[in-house]
């Protein structure tokens, strides 16, 4: 088996799912197969359910198998009062699977706004008491406290956007399962600096000089800077650190 894959849903339109399924060149099956991921759970792409999916996620938890990449999309709840049941998966507060998961999984990456810091589900009054992975609107501490790091050593990834493009998601991914990404290579909110950085970064401008890029010299993409998929140029604007009030 190679490098394993979970994606799990909080409070989600499903919209990052849409943007992933929309990748092009590599599209996300292509991209699987060339980077030797293997997808052990998605909602949307997987056929398991009820007490299999249960004993799939409690086997995870407990490293049967390995867990190398955990992405999430959605905000999570923790009300009623605590307990997370606003929001359940299977017979299970998506809370209490989402801690076990981080804490066993290699890398975890929160999957645009809602997951990154709680998005349109944590807006005022917010009744749920939905909160991001690891940030609550601007105040870092969402479902995982702000010193949470993964067996990598990472704190959540974030991938901002509303969805976050795929292309953002297929390069987070290669950096991650070629354990090409540090600490220092994430900006204050936990993001990759080279994609969200003032200065735009190579992934959101692909025809720039790459110059600052160091995650396309890890890539081997230096010194052309072209990545070998061919869709790089995205239809969107660089996203920010944003929500809505
Ligand atoms: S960030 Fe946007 S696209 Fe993603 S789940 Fe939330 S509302 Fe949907």
């Amino acid at each position: 088996m190679g490098r394993t894959l979970v994606w799990l849903q909080g409070q989600s339109c499903g919209g990052n799912t849409i943007s992933l399924l929309n990748a092009r060149s590599p599209d996300f099956v292509g991209f699987l197969e060339s980077e030797g991921i293997e997808v052990v759970y998605h909602p949307t792409l997987s056929t398991v359910w009820g007490e299999e999916l249960e004993a799939l996620l409690s086997g995870l938890a407990a490293g049967r198998p390995p867990l190398d990449l955990f992405l999430f999309e959605g905000a999570v709840p923790l009300g009623p009062r605590g307990t997370g049941r606003y929001s359940t998966l299977g017979r299970r507060p998506v809370l209490e699977v989402v801690r076990e998961l981080a804490h066993a999984a290699r890398y975890v990456v929160a999957v645009g706004n809602c997951a990154v810091h709680g998005g349109i589900p944590a807006i005022a009054p917010n009744p749920t008491d939905a909160r991001g992975l690891q940030w609550t609107g601007e105040a870092p501490g969402g479902v995982l406290p702000p010193d949470f790091r993964s067996r990598g050593g990472l704190p959540v990834v974030n991938l901002t956007g509303c969805p976050a493009p795929p292309h953002l998601i297929l390069w987070a991914l290669a950096l991650l399962n070629r354990d090409l990404l540090t600490p220092a290579d994430l900006d204050r909110h936990g993001r990759i600096t080279c994609f969200y950085g003032p200065e735009g970064g190579c992934a959101q401008e692909p025809e720039s000089e790459h110059k600052h890029c160091l995650h396309c010299a890890r890539m081997g993409w230096q010194p052309s800077g072209k990545p070998h998929w061919e869709e790089v140029r995205p239809p969107w604007r660089p996203v920010r650190f944003v929500w809505v009030p």
